[in-house]
Order: structure tokens, then C-alpha cells, then sequence
């Protein structure tokens, strides 16, 4: 029998590797390395949900000072000292790219800070020119942001130049309608930088439902987003003050800053992987099967990098079937059915199941609904409305999909996934007593579906 220097090779220290790392070398006693080149924690950790969640977090105050105001509270909101916060922002992710490092060391695992690059089947080569062999190669090198090919592109940043900022821009063009565009503009909003928005489809955030991704877009409008639908840019160059942008409605106008965000790229470029025998797909992707495994035996690949559902926990639960099934002798698929996710937005969308539109195209369903002034934002003399949204299936009364847009929605959701999970029914919703005054007793209270289809 040939005899590796590892029993397993992570190449990339983000969410799913850094699971899999771990949980081989504490729980399954294997010989582990992993390969980083930048920062430990990934893209979740040094320039995803972490800081943005921050983020959220900071521009939610400016509603928060004038609510206050509306409950009585003698205060006034000065300036936003960004360079202060970012600063804390900063030490912060210091500080969980500490506890990850640290994690791997007590669990054994040998951490290389370096780029790692698949040389054959079995080896890796780091960029020091050092190979190691290793039994199994895990791939877990994430995405990084996509700007189309067009004039000006060397003007545009993307998410990951925002938490560097040296100042906040006064006004900023955000490009595209997804998870990152929407947040961002929202975020930004909040801090007060004068955000413009251009989404060249028909609605934003696309495959999520309709009726909630209408909500959101209002919303957004009425929080003072310039959101402009149907709309792209054609044409952008440097210009005094930032960056001139002529875009399809015929508009032409300086930009601080134009941001784009407009989807991700699975990161393999470069990584040896075709070479080796492992087969990509059309974006870069590693081909898995169920089990995460790629068209060579001994390579395995999870998270953004093999382009499934790109989210943290899903990439962790992926690194966690792999060990299982590897090292541990039980093979397991990581359950991508059901995934709960919400995008922070403000308010923010939370959403589990099936949209009413794909729900509908699979079986007849009853759609329950209600749209309201929540207390909390009602006493403040805010017009925002929150959405409740129960699919439902007409012949066996599952509830098959679950949309809020609301404050918190993302932890409303959480517990809206396990109910789902479990397989509630509609009824399973109604007999459950409301907590009241909530919000979310709206979701056991809705008695009659406001249409069928
Ligand atoms: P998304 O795929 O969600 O959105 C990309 C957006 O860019 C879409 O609106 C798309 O339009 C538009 N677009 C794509 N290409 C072009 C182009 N050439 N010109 C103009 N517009 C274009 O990607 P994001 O970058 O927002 O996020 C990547 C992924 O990261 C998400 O899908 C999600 O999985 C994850 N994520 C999750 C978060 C969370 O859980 N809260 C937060 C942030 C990211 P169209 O719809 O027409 O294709």
C-alpha cells in the first residue's frame, strides 16, 4: 500500500474546508493539511456575511435614532464616524480568523499559508515549490465576484472593496439585483450615501417570489434607494469625481463610486483541476455527485466552488457529509432540500420552500397571505409593511413554501424551516397558539387563502 504524507489535503480555509479540516482530524484522527491563501475564514468571515451583517447592523441605527425620537426619546443622531467603526470591523474579523486558525491547530491540522495548486490525482504543489501527497484532495476554494466584460470595467469594485473604504462615497451606482446587490444598496442607504440602483431585469432578486420580491423593491423605493428596473449600464470612464456611467434609459451621470454585483465565479481557475481529470461545468464549477465527489476518485470538492446552493451553512453541512462519508465509513449526501435563507435587506426577506410560482407549476395550492403595519414601526408613524406568506398544498395541506419580509425576517425563518422540515401541515399552523402581540402570530392566524392555483 502507497503511504501519503496526508490522509487528507484541504486546498482553501473558508466555511466548508475548514469544517471538513477540522472534523477529520479531531473526530476521525486523519492526518490533515490545508492550504490558504489569504485569509482563514473565507469569504463568510473576512469579506462576507460577517462584516456585512456588521454592516446591517450600523445602518439600521439611522432608522433606530428617528423611532427612538417617536417614542419619546430626546435624541439626536450625529455623524456616522465610518473609519471608527471600520476599524472595529476589522479587529473583530481579527479576531474570528483567530479562533478558526486556532481551531485547526488543537485539532492537528497542519495549516499552510499559501496558494495550493492540484499537481496529479494524489499531489499537491504549493506556490513554494514543496508537493505533498495526500489520499483524499478536498477542493474548498469558494468563489470570488464576476464583472461582465465591458467598457470601463478596470473603473468598477465590487463587495469586497466596500469593508476597505477610506471614506464612504457620497453617491454610489450599484449594479445588478441579487443577494449582494440588494443588501449592499440598502446598507449603504442607511449610512447615508445617496444610492442608485440598476437591475436590468423586469424585478429584483429574481427566483425568489414574486409578491415578496415586489415588497422588498417598494420598500427599498421608500427608503430611498433610486431602484431602476429594466436598466444597465452601456458605457462608463474615469471622469473628475469619480465615474461617469451613460446607461440604456438614455441617462448620463458621475458616480463616486459604481459597484457591481453581479453574481460570483466558482474560484478554479489555475487550480490544476482539469488537468488532473476533474470535469468543470460551464462557469468553472467542479462537477460533483451526491456525495461530493468529482470524476476523480480521490478529489473531492463543496461549497461555492462547486456552485449548488452557495451559502455558509450549506458549504459546512457539505464538509460534514464528506467526512462522514470518507473517514468515517458512512456514506452521506448533505441535504440540500428545504434550505431556510434570508437576504439582508431592509426589511429583510426570509425564505424557505417553494415560491407561489414554482409551487403552482407543480400541484394546486392555496396561497395565504396578509400584508400589514407592524406595531413596533406603526407607533413610530412608519408606513413599512411586513409580509407573511404561507404556500400551501391543496391535496395534502403541507405548507410547501414560507416567505416573510419584515425586520428579523431571518430569524423568523429559521423556525419557520424547522416547522417545514418536520412536514407541518397548514392545520399543524393553525392549531399552534400565537404569541401575542408578534409579528409572526400573523402565521397562524391567517384563516382563508387569498386565492388558489
Ligand atoms: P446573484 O446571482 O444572486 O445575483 C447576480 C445579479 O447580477 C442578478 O441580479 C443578475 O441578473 C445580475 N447580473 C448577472 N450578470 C449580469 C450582467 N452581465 N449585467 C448586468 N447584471 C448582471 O449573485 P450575488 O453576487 O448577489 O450573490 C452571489 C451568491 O452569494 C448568491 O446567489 C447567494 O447564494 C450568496 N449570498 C448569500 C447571501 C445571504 O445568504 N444573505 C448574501 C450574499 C450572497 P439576472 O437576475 O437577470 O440574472
Amino acid at each position: 500500500m502507497m503511504d501519503f504524507d496526508f490522509d487528507l489535503f484541504v486546498i482553501g480555509g473558508g466555511s466548508g474546508g475548514v469544517r471538513a479540516a477540522r472534523v477529520a482530524a479531531a473526530e476521525a484522527g486523519a492526518k490533515v493539511g490545508l492550504a490558504e491563501e489569504y485569509r482563514m475564514g473565507g469569504t463568510c468571515v473576512i469579506r462576507g456575511c460577517v462584516p456585512k451583517k456588521l454592516m446591517v447592523f450600523a445602518s439600521g441605527y439611522a432608522d433606530a435614532f428617528e423611532d427612538a425620537r417617536a417614542y419619546g426619546w430626546d435624541v439626536t443622531a450625529g455623524g456616522f464616524d465610518w473609519l471608527g467603526f471600520r476599524g472595529k470591523l476589522h479587529a473583530e474579523l481579527d479576531r474570528l480568523e483567530n479562533i478558526y486558525r486556532t481551531n485547526l491547530d488543537k485539532a492537528g491540522v497542519q495549516i499552510f499559508d499559501t496558494r495550493a495548486v492540484v499537481a496529479d490525482p494524489h499531489t499537491v504543489r504549493l506556490a513554494s515549490g514543496e508537493t505533498f501527497t495526500a489520499k483524499h484532495i478536498l477542493v474548498a476554494t469558494g468563489g470570488a465576484p464576476f464583472v461582465p466584460d465591458m467598457p470601463g470595467a478596470d473603473q468598477v469594485i465590487t463587495s469586497n472593496d466596500v469593508f476597505q473604504f477610506d471614506a464612504l462615497p457620497k453617491s454610489i451606482l450599484i449594479v445588478g439585483g441579487g443577494f449582494i446587490a440588494c443588501e449592499f444598496a440598502c446598507i449603504l442607504n442607511g449610512l447615508g450615501v445617496e444610492v442608485t440602483q440598476y437591475y436590468r431585469g423586469a424585478q429584483i432578486l429574481r427566483g425568489f417570489d414574486d409578491e415578496a420580491r415586489g415588497h422588498v423593491a417598494e420598500l427599498m423605493i421608500e427608503k430611498g434607494v433610486n431602484l431602476h428596473v429594466g436598466t444597465d449600464v452601456i458605457d462608463m470612464k474615469a471622469a473628475d469625481g469619480g465615474t461617469w456611467v451613460k446607461s440604456t434609459d438614455g441617462k448620463e451621470r458621475v458616480y463616486d463610486k459604481v459597484l457591481y454585483a453581479t453574481g460570483r465565479n466558482p474560484n478554479t481557475a489555475g487550480l490544476g483541476l482539469e488537468e488532473a481529470g476533474v470535469k468543470l461545468g460551464r462557469k468553472g464549477e467542479v462537477m460533483v455527485d451526491d456525495y461530493s465527489q468529482t470524476s476523480v476518485p480521490s478529489i473531492y470538492a463543496v461549497g461555492d466552488v462547486t456552485d449548488r446552493i452557495n451559502l455558509t451553512p450549506v458549504a459546512i453541512r457539505e464538509g460534514a457529509a464528506f467526512v462522514e462519508t470518507v473517514f468515517k465509513g458512512n456514506p452521506t449526501k448533505p441535504d440540500h432540500e428545504l434550505v431556510a435563507s434570508a437576504v439582508f435587506t431592509q426589511p429583510e426577506l426570509g425564505t424557505v420552500g417553494l415560491t407561489e410560482e414554482a409551487a403552482a407549476e407543480q400541484e394546486p395550492i392555496d396561497v395565504y397571505c396578509s400584508s400589514f403595519r407592524a406595531m413596533q414601526s406603526l407607533f413610530a408613524g412608519r408606513d413599512d409593511r411586513v409580509l407573511m406568506k404561507l404556500i400551501v398544498s391543496k391535496a395534502s395541506g403541507k405548507v410547501l413554501g414560507c416567505h416573510i419580509v419584515a425586520d428579523h425576517a431571518g430569524e423568523l425563518i429559521q423556525l419557520a424551516g424547522v416547522a417545514l422540515k418536520m412536514g407541518a401541515t397548514k392545520e399543524d399552523f393553525d392549531r399552534t397558539v400565537a404569541v401575542h402581540p408578534t409579528m409572526s402570530e400573523e402565521l397562524v392566524t391567517m384563516k382563508t387563502p387569498i386565492r388558489s392555483a
